[in-house]
């Protein structure tokens, strides 16, 4: 198959001929459709992922075809039409048996414990448990846009944060993550302040629902701004970038009792974070992070797509070739591109 490939982090991948992969005897090989190009891809290249082995290959937002299948495997069969969560759960574990999958112990991860959907063909685990049917109608491009940016962040939302129709949500940074909760958050009710420094984000930001939009690099003082804008603080807030500085300023953005979701991964010199821990005592702040959704839960995002309430397709900028992810792939670095890019051509071009 054809894949994206890269030897060293750090250096430039190359598209390569490997080897097909095999199917576990709990799993399946999947023809990838569609597949997200995301940050994590990216910290995973610069070596900032522990799990990550070299030679490897990236891609954990996808959406493909069943084209092969362990003995193992009861519930799947070939040509079935499928998502994955980028957390795939064991089965076994405490937190799998209680149906917390994205928190599993044994946890595999396309793209990161083994080669990932930068690829014609990618090997998933556990089948029965993981995949998720693609309600007919929804495009692979669309699906794979959920995996990893869009679920997360429905999960910290309405699962972690509990947002109420009529809650004011300040969340910072809009890129993916970000974009994915403003629109996430206004389906809900809820009234949105999205803080970046690019304009074009703040734009779609407002495109997608937000209220409020706040320019960090012309506003000195966000947090400020942001509990005047809401009449006293947010009740939640989300760090869809993760970096110290938006964590911090958006735990100082809460009112009372308010609660922060991190949802931004904090790696490399991010991921010690001076917490404002006196606020957070004196609010009763809650602070908790989202890891991603069990695939069990897709049902309620599938429900308010079909019921018009979400459209993550809107979140789609830039639809490109294999060939051209190494490029999107090097370039998610330096935040050039806004909205959501997704491979849809692996054939030879
Ligand atoms: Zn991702
Ligand atoms: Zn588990």
């Amino acid at each position: 198959m054809r894949a994206i490939v890269y030897e060293k982090f750090g250096e430039r991948p190359e598209l390569c001929q490997v080897a097909d992969p095999v199917p576990p005897a709990d799993g399946v090989v999947l023809q990838v459709m569609a597949t997200g190009v995301c940050r994590s891809d990216w910290h995973g290249w610069m070596g900032h992922d522990p799990d990550i082995r070299v030679p490897h290959v990236p891609g954990h937002e996808l959406a493909g075809i069943v084209v092969a299948k362990g003995e193992q495997v009861r519930h799947w069969r070939i040509g079935d039409r499928v998502t994955v969560p980028f957390v795939c759960g064991c089965g076994d574990c405490a937190e799998c048996q209680a149906g917390d999958q994205q928190v599993c112990r044994a946890q595999t991860q396309p793209g990161f414990t083994h080669w990932g959907s930068f690829a014609e063909l990618v090997a998933i685990h556990r089948a029965d448990l993981n995949l998720v049917r693609l309600p007919d109608g929804l495009e692979f491009d669309v699906a794979a846009s959920l995996g990893c940016r869009f679920t997360t962040s429905f999960r910290a939302l309405v699962d972690q944060g509990r947002v109420a129709a009529g809650e004011w949500v300040a969340i910072y940074g809009c890129g993916g993550v970000g974009l994915s909760a403003v629109m996430i958050a206004a389906a809900l009710g809820a009234r949105v302040v999205a803080v970046d420094i690019a304009a074009h984000n703040l734009a779609l930001a407002r495109a997608l629902g937000a209220e409020v939009t706040i320019d960090a690099t012309a506003c000195p003082d966000v947090p400020g701004a942001v509990i005047t804008a809401t009449s006293g603080g947010a009740h939640v807030s989300i760090d869809a970038l993760g970096h110290v500085q938006t964590c911090r300023d958006a735990i100082n953005s809460l009112r009372r009792r308010g609660r922060h979701i991190q949802v931004g991964l904090m790696l490399g010199e991010h991921s010690a974070p001076a917490i404002p821990m006196a606020r957070v005592i004196g609010y009763e702040l809650e602070i908790r992070g989202s890891h991603g959704m069990a695939a069990h839960r897709y049902d309620a995002v599938f429900s308010m797509m079909a019921a018009g309430r979400l459209d993550p397709g809107r979140l789609i900028q830039h639809r490109i070739s294999l060939a051209e992810s190494i490029d999107a792939l090097v370039d998610m670095g330096r935040f050039k591109s806004s909205g959501v890019t997704v491979i849809t051509s692996f054939g030879g071009e």
